[in-house]
């Protein structure tokens, strides 16, 4: 693995000295090889990286917006010459099985794709003015320094999301990856430099990757030149950054845990739905924001669904994820492996009767940590069901009424993802309206996993209300402005008011 990364990462752009003599020891997922061992910024260097980003704002928001999106129009061709060594880092360092991974990166290809299209279309309203000669209208500007902290889960998406918008937005970027995967930061920061050596009149400094833990990015959050603080990991994380935030009222885009849910109706496709859960619980092995965690199911076709689950379940093959035909691959470390265990003493203490869920492939690998795919049948949706273990654990429950099966599916403190299958167009309507589903993603007949990037991405309750990727979320990363202008010869006040001097 150390060699095949050490590869990949020259072929990528990044010079050994980069990976090379840190004190942040990266470690592969797959077999616990050591990958690298990388510098750890201080909160001093954040600072400094703060100011150089705030220098490089100054000079790229004046460069026309569609100007700015040929920049991320160069990066995108990087991504597209460089998408299977990067992917191949991605299912390295975090575990991906190899079609997870190159999936992620073809994330980052689309979202250029989509914020290049943008860079023409940040428009604003032009609105009727109530007084005579006078025009009104709202503009959408470049806001100042994005801050962006990432999870290990997906460890290039998730910036790419933020800084294609942000970029043709107008803004820099500071990037402070998950301490888990580094490497893919490096590689990711690598293409894009290569992208402004192509560009002329790129501000240096446009984009920074700072590597270390929370310690650097409380730097980064607690700094009020950053205007956008775009941070994604656990609810914990939220629970720190977010107050931090608002203390100095910076602005907070927040993308949290979510504990996800598929509803089965008695008129489901079975066959489809069997395929959506296994894909949603399993998939990532369990290691998705959108991950499949809960399975509300009729009672009428619970038992006949609940089996078909656990035989598939079983089935699923478990191993490296760079060799072909394996579709579970690795928990990210020691401690997710125990906090899924945890989970799973606490699910039978709590009732549940649990199949699968112990230590896989441990003579093979003995410093890595793969674990069976759970299943869980629960007599009711208790505290353990109601948190999120970021793990494949699959709980199921029954219902009677699709309000009763709504009311669990809300019954969570996450709000991001939420599936039915149904083929009864009430029900769907129904899951989908004020009164359904209470979540940022409400889908009908697909899983709960797998966005596509055109649509607004994010989740309530919890999760933390932010909305990244496609639809309107780039206004997250413009400041709005109204202007009124005035044309005639008079100076007529709103409302009617009289101020005659
Ligand atoms: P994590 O919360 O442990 O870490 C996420 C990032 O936050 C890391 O870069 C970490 O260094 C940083 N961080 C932690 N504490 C911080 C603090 N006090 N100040 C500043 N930065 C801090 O999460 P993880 O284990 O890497 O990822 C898994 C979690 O992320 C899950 O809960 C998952 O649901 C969530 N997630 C959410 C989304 C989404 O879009 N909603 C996407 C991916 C992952």
């Amino acid at each position: 693995m150390t060699n095949q990364t050490q590869d990949l990462l020259s072929a990528l752009g990044v010079p050994a000295a980069a990976y090379t003599g840190g004190t942040l020891n990266v470690r592969s997922p797959i077999d616990g090889a050591v990958l690298g061992a990388v510098h750890e910024a201080s909160a001093a260097e954040m600072t400094a990286a703060v100011g150089r980003a705030h220098a490089a704002f100054l000079e790229w928001r004046t460069v026309p917006a569609p100007k700015r999106g040929e920049l991320v129009r160069l990066f995108g061709e990087e991504l597209r010459a460089h998408k299977a060594a990067l992917a191949r880092l991605v299912s390295l360092e975090a575990g991906k099985v190899t079609s997870e991974g190159e999936g992620e990166v073809q994330e980052m290809i689309d979202i250029c794709d989509f914020a290049v299209g943008l860079s023409r279309q940040l428009h604003g309203l032009t609105i009727a003015s109530e007084r005579p000669g006078h025009r009104m209208m709202e503009q959408y500007l470049p806001l100042g320094v994005v801050g962006i902290i990432s999870a290990f889960n997906f460890p290039v998406a998730v910036w790419a999301w933020n800084s294609a918008l942000a970029l043709v937005c107008g803004d820099s970027c500071l990037w402070k990856p998950s301490e888990k995967t580094p490497l893919t930061a490096l590689a990711t920061q690598a293409l894009f430099e290569k992208a402004v050596a192509r560009y002329e009149g790129a501000p240096a400094y446009l984009s920074q990757v700072l590597n270390g833990g929370a310690a650097v990015g409380e730097a980064m959050v607690d700094d009020a030149r950053v205007a956008l603080v775009s941070a994604t990991g656990s609810t914990r994380m939220g629970r720190a950054v977010g107050p931090r935030v608002a203390a100095r009222f910076g602005r907070c885009l927040l993308e949290l845990g979510g504990n996800n849910a598929i509803i089965v109706t008695p008129s489901a496709d079975l066959d489809l739905a069997v395929r959506g859960i296994l894909f949603g619980a399993y998939g990532t092995a369990g290691q998705r924001c959108t991950t499949t965690r809960r399975v509300i199911a009729h009672e009428s076709i619970h038992d006949e669904l609940v089996a078909r689950l656990d035989r598939a379940r079983a089935q699923l093959k478990i191993g490296s994820p760079v060799e072909a035909g394996n579709l579970i691959g690795p928990l990210i470390d020691k401690q997710a492996f125990d906090a899924m265990q945890a989970a799973l003493a606490a699910a039978r203490e709590q009732g549940g009767e649990v199949s699968g869920g112990d230590r896989a492939l441990a003579a093979q690998y003995p410093e890595a940590w793969y674990a069976a795919p759970a299943l869980v049948r629960m007599p009711a949706q208790t505290a353990i069901v109601r948190h999120e273990t970021f793990a494949p654990i699959l709980y199921t429950l029954k219902y009677k009424t699709l309000d009763e099966a709504i009311a669990l599916q809300n019954d969570v403190p996450q709000g991001l993802s939420s599936a039915i299958f149904t083929n009864n167009i009430r029900e769907a309507e129904t899951f989908m309206s004020a009164a359904g589903s209470d979540c940022g993603i409400a889908n009908v007949n697909i899983g709960t996993s797998g966005a596509e990037i055109g649509g607004a991405f994010g989740g309530e309750k919890e999760t933390g209300g932010g909305r990244e990727s496609g639809s309107d979320a780039w206004k997250a990363y413009m400041r709005r402005t109204t202007n009124t202008v005035n044309y005639s010869r008079s100076l007529p006040l709103a409302q009617g008011v009289k101020f005659d001097i």
